[in-house]
C-alpha cells in the first residue's frame, strides 16, 4: 500500500476513479489530479452530471436497458422495426450494436451469461422475459448477439432450444466475431457486417 500523499477526502475521490474500468491506481491517482486541477471547468459540471444521471437513471421493465425513461428510448421509437429482436448479454453490447449501427430492430438484455462455473443459471438473466416477448406477435426473429466465448454460446444454445416451437426464426452473429470476441470491444465496421451477415441458429 503506497502512502497517502494527500487527505482522506482526495485519497477517497482516487479509490473510487480507480474502480473504473480501464483505470488502474496510476491513472486514477492522474485523472483525480486533473478533476482538481479544472475543478471550475470539469470538477463541477461531471459532479452536476453524476447526480442528475444518478437521480434519474431507470432500467427499461420491456428490454433492461439503461436510460431515464421506462420504456427506454429503443423501446418507444416508432422507426424500429418490430419483427426483429436482438438479444444481448449486457446493455454495453446494446450500446456497441447501437453505435455501430448494426440493426434497426428491438432489444432484449439478458443481464448477463448463462455460466455454470460461476454458479449463474436460467434464473439469474432475464430468460423468462425473453420468452414471453418471443412469442408475443410481433417477433419473428430473434438475433442471438451474444459473445463469441463458451458461456455467450451455452446461452445461445439454451435459449434456441427453448423456442424451438415459439414460431421465431432465430439466428446468430456471423464469425466476424473473433473466438472469445466481445462485443463491446469490437469495431463498428466488424460489429456490423457479423450483423449483416448473421446466420440461423
Ligand atoms: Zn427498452
Amino acid at each position: 500500500m503506497a502512502t497517502a500523499v494527500a487527505g482522506p477526502e482526495i485519497e477517497r475521490l482516487i479509490q473510487l476513479l480507480a474502480r473504473l474500468p480501464g483505470l488502474g491506481p496510476r491513472s486514477a491517482r492522474r485523472a483525480a489530479l486533473f478533476l482538481i486541477k479544472k475543478r471550475e471547468l470539469l470538477m463541477a459540471p461531471l459532479t452536476g452530471a453524476l447526480q442528475t444521471a444518478m437521480d434519474k437513471i431507470v432500467v427499461c421493465k420491456t428490454c433492461g436497458n439503461i436510460d431515464t425513461k421506462d420504456p427506454c428510448t429503443v423501446c418507444t421509437d416508432p422507426r424500429r422495426d418490430p419483427s426483429i429482436l436482438v438479444v444481448v448479454a449486457d446493455v454495453a453490447d446494446l450500446w456497441a450494436l447501437e453505435r455501430a449501427n448494426a440493426v434497426n430492430g428491438r432489444y432484449h438484455v439478458l443481464g448477463g451469461t448463462l455460466s455454470p462455473l460461476d454458479g449463474v443459471g436460467p434464473q439469474d438473466l432475464s430468460i423468462d422475459a425473453l420468452v414471453s416477448r418471443a412469442h408475443g406477435d410481433e417477433v419473428k426473429e430473434l438475433i442471438l448477439a451474444l459473445n463469441a466465448t463458451v458461456d455467450g454460446q451455452t446461452t445461445a444454445h439454451y435459449i434456441t432450444e427453448l423456442l424451438q416451437n415459439a414460431g421465431v426464426k432465430v439466428t446468430r452473429l456471423a464469425h466476424g466475431v473473433p473466438v472469445g470476441g466481445e462485443l463491446d470491444y469490437l469495431d463498428e465496421g466488424t460489429l456490423s457486417a457479423a450483423m449483416k451477415q448473421r446466420t440461423l441458429f
